[in-house]
């Protein structure tokens, strides 16, 4: 079965055949790793070894933090604020959708949020040139959202923020590819695409943006402390974290980011091309923004949606059905997603444009 699930969504299969293998009993310690302790050694290595295969494959330099935390990428729309705004009165955000919006929504409970720029007019369908983006220099932060999961809409540039340090939302897009982290102030990502498990959430912060917690913040969301206790001032995500570890070592033997990059735009660059060409479908993102994770795309008849479903279900393509928000399909194509998962899916939709269109 290929399951195109935007999240969570599919994991390598020797990741999860090596966490069958090792569920009862982790390297011969009569436990399964969810019964370990999380001060114990074993464990401790288990998310050592994690954090430092996330620092390489990623680019992670010792000027940032890298926390395992909990409450998945929603949980960090109000922590960001609480610990980044500091004495700062806003922050800026562009507005590309429902991701954004959501941000946006939650930021506005703790300070003035400046709305820099939005393609919402254009119903998401491409990202505002930088030049006309309303920024300014005295916000707390920049925050945009890279790749926007339910509307398949994927910035082809890093933002320039000057001084201002640039916030991302990189829940879908974290690990499809080489990105300077070094332009960042913060990073955080929702496992259940390229990472893990859903709950976890990574967060990768610039040393220098810890400590600006307001005094309300609750302690669980204050990345100082999260920081200074290698995110285990709770209990942490325990097995998540192992699985994502499991999740870093694949993606090292599969050649790293910049390997899995290149396969990721192949994956896309052939859906992408099959709906241009093929009357029945289309995909409304402009080109130049197109997703290369999460590939939305509409029937020419969409009384036919029902039954495209159900033959690809038979033919064991799952998921495809779009955001509730949005209708039609969405093929998500993450770095698990092997480019066999992506031909059967486009011999698939070419037979039934042909029996149906
Ligand atoms: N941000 C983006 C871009 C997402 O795609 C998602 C979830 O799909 C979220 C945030 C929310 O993540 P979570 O469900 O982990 O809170």
């Amino acid at each position: 079965a290929f399951n195109f699930c935007a999240g969570p969504a599919t994991l390598p299969e020797a990741v999860l055949k090596q966490a069958r293998d090792e569920m009862l009993d982790w390297r011969g310690t009569g436990m399964s790793v969810m019964e370990m302790s999380h001060r114990s050694d074993e464990f401790v290595a288990i998310a050592d070894a994690a954090e430092k295969d996330l620092r390489e494959l990623a680019g992670i330099s010792d000027d940032y933090a890298v926390l395992f935390m909990q409450g998945g990428a929603s949980s960090q729309f109000s922590t960001i604020p609480l610990n980044l705004l500091g004495d700062k009165s806003s922050a800026d955000y562009v507005n590309t959708g429902i991701w954004s919006k959501k941000a946006i929504a939650e930021a506005k409970r703790y300070g003035n949020v400046n709305v820099v720029a939005s393609s919402e007019d254009g119903g998401f369908t491409s990202i505002p040139d930088q030049s006309t983006w309303n920024t300014r220099a005295d916000a707390a932060y920049l925050h945009y959202t890279p790749n926007e999961t339910i509307g398949g809409l994927e910035y082809d540039f890093i933002p320039d923020s000057g001084r201002v340090p640039l916030v991302a939302d990189m829940s879908s897009t974290m690990l499809s590819r080489p990105v300077d982290i070094n332009k960042f102030g913060l990073i955080y990502a929702g496992a259940q695409k390229n990472i893990g498990p859903s709950g976890l959430v990574v967060v990768i912060i610039r040393k220098d943006l810890l400590g600006k917690a307001r005094k309300e913040t609750p302690t669980m969301m204050n990345y100082q402390v999260i920081a200074d206790n290698g995110s285990m001032y709770n209990t942490p995500a325990t097995y998540s974290w192992y699985l994502s570890g499991l999740v870093f070592k694949w993606l090292k033997e599969q050649g790293g980011v910049k390997a899995m990059g290149e396969i990721n735009a192949r994956k896309a660059r052939k859906l992408y091309d099959f709906i241009d060409t093929n009357d029945f479908y289309a995909n409304p993102i402009d080109p130049r923004f197109r997703s290369w994770m999460n590939i939305p795309f509409t029937l020419a008849d969409d009384t036919l949606n029902g039954e495209f479903l159900k033959g690809a279900e038979a033919r064991r393509l799952l998921n495809l059905q779009g955001h509730r928000s949005v209708g039609g399909m969405r093929a998500s194509i993450y770095n698990a997603m092997p480019e066999e998962g992506v031909d059967a899916l486009i011999d698939y939709m070419a037979e039934f444009a042909k029996e149906r269109g």
